[in-house]
């Protein structure tokens, strides 16, 4: 970015936009004003603009000098130049070091909405703020500056939240995150994921009527990981395409061992994960693992989680289609845990509904839930489709929605997700181990 204007002091210690400190004399002077002021606790604000490149992007670069210029004019008069500094790092981002009982950062907010509104910029522009309570003082400014920065990343794009504190466990987890990213691609190349099978059981007739593959990881030193530790991980950084068609894969092998062995097989879900819609050859990869495997359709089902729904509804009506052509069933996970379940519900041509978990969690508490719970069951056979009770424990529960009538159910009560060889087992105990025609 270029200096216009005239500003009072040039020279090398500040940024020459706006006249703030630049990075580095931010972190001397931060420095030396914690060492004179060790009596104060301070805190350092780590602030930036939503989306500001688009606005570079929608507008001349003079604009977006001109909200830059004004958030510091605004820390310049707001801040008391005795006790607290800031800077202007690169680009949108502001640091400031102020006393902690000076701060008062919904106050900051406000007051920098309202000079932004004042400019008349077609845009909504919004700041967001994070914020690290200096607990130790000897860490590196850089340090403190990274642990806001933590803050602010955690509530960007939110909206609503406009500022976050930093605490220790933002640290652990991005720690955690680190080292799981680091160590995914070893995994894959390793063969440390595997597929368990939880078995989905039919109460009517006593029998396995499918089974939904999840994958575990079993790291040589960190021993299993939780799924629900490391997916959300693959699902911000993408891994998570690659290890869904793992994952696929080794379902289709397994299906392909079993028939091989003249045993029989029932279908198995696989979770797609919202991701994959954003890959156009997601249904040819599918068609190609079923030429493989030699596998007809109805031997993979595909769980699509609710949510995908409402990042892009087109595409993914589109995707679905595309599966049935194919011949695949299409099984809708978590169903009724998003806002737009019945939206959803009217435009997609789905064989299966999964209801979420949390259904099942209240129905002993909350008479409305066993009604909704009857109600969706009813619906769902007026629509041709078929359901699955996600998360039934107990023989109560398992009692309720079998007397809702034609429903299988999922979970700890009939079995946990269990290794292969154990999966195959329960299923030879159930079906015969001898191919039914
Ligand atoms: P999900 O797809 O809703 O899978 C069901 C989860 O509920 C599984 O947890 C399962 O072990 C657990 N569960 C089953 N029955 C019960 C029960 O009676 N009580 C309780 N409390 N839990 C039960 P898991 O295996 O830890 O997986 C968690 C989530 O991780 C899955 O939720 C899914 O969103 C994701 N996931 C797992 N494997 C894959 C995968 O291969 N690909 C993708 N994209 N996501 C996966
Ligand atoms: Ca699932
Ligand atoms: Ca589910």
């Amino acid at each position: 970015m270029r200096a216009e204007g005239i500003l009072p002091i040039i020279g090398s210690k500040y940024d020459s936009l706006t006249g703030l400190y630049n990075r580095e004399t931010f972190i001397t002077e931060a420095r030396l004003l914690l060492g004179a002021r060790y009596n104060i606790k301070y805190s350092i604000v780590c602030m930036d603009i939503s989306c500001f490149k688009i606005i570079n992007d929608l507008f001349h670069a003079d604009t977006g000098n001109l909200i830059l210029r004004t958030a510091a004019d605004y820390f310049k008069a707001k801040l008391n130049p005795r006790t607290a500094i800031s800077c202007r790092t690169d680009a949108d981002h502001f640091v400031l070091c102020v006393p902690s009982d000076e701060l008062d950062m919904e106050q900051i907010i406000k007051d920098l909405d309202t000079h932004i509104q004042a400019l008349h910029i077609s845009h909504n522009i919004l700041f967001f703020a994070g914020i690290y309570p200096i607990e130790d003082v000897h860490l590196p400014i850089d340090q403190m500056c990274d642990r806001a920065g933590m803050a602010l990343r955690r509530i960007k794009g939110s909206y609503l939240t406009r500022y976050a504190y930093y605490d220790a466990k933002m640290r652990e987890q991005m720690i955690e995150e680190q080292l799981i990213t680091g160590n995914m691609e070893a995994a894959l190349l390793e063969n440390q994921f595997t597929i368990y099978l939880q078995p989905i059981y039919d109460p009517h007739k006593d029998t396995v009527a499918s089974a939904e593959a999840l994958v575990r990881w079993f790291h040589p030193v960190h021993g299993m990981v939780s799924p629900g530790k490391f997916i959300p991980v693959f699902e911000r950084n993408g891994f998570i395409v690659r290890l869904d068609r793992f994952v696929w894969e080794e379902a289709c092998r397994l299906q392909r061992k079993r028939l091989d062995e003249g045993k029989s097989v029932v279908p198995i879900s696989v979770n797609l994960s919202r991701l994959n819609f954003y890959s156009l050859d997601l249904p040819e990869f599918l068609a190609t693992l079923l030429e493989k495997y030699k596998l007809e359709p109805w031997m993979l089902k595909l769980e699509v989680t609710e949510s995908a729904y409402t990042d892009n509804q087109l595409q993914l009506l589109d995707m679905i289609s595309t599966f049935k052509e194919l011949g695949f069933p299409v099984l809708m996970d978590d169903f009724g845990s998003g806002y737009s379940s019945l939206n959803m519900l009217k435009d997609m041509p789905l064989d299966t509904l999964k209801v979420d978990m949390a259904f099942i969690r209240e129905l002993e508490k909350s008479e409305r839930v066993a009604i909704i719970l009857k109600f969706i069951v009813e619906l769902a056979r007026e629509l041709g489709m078929s359901i699955v009770v996600e998360g039934v424990e107990t023989q109560a529960q398992r009692d309720y929605v079998a007397s809702l009538g034609d429903v299988t159910i999922q979970g700890y009560y009939f079995s946990r997700p269990l290794p292969i060889k154990d999966y195959e087992a329960l299923l030879d105990k159930y079906l015969g181990s001898e191919k039914a025609d």
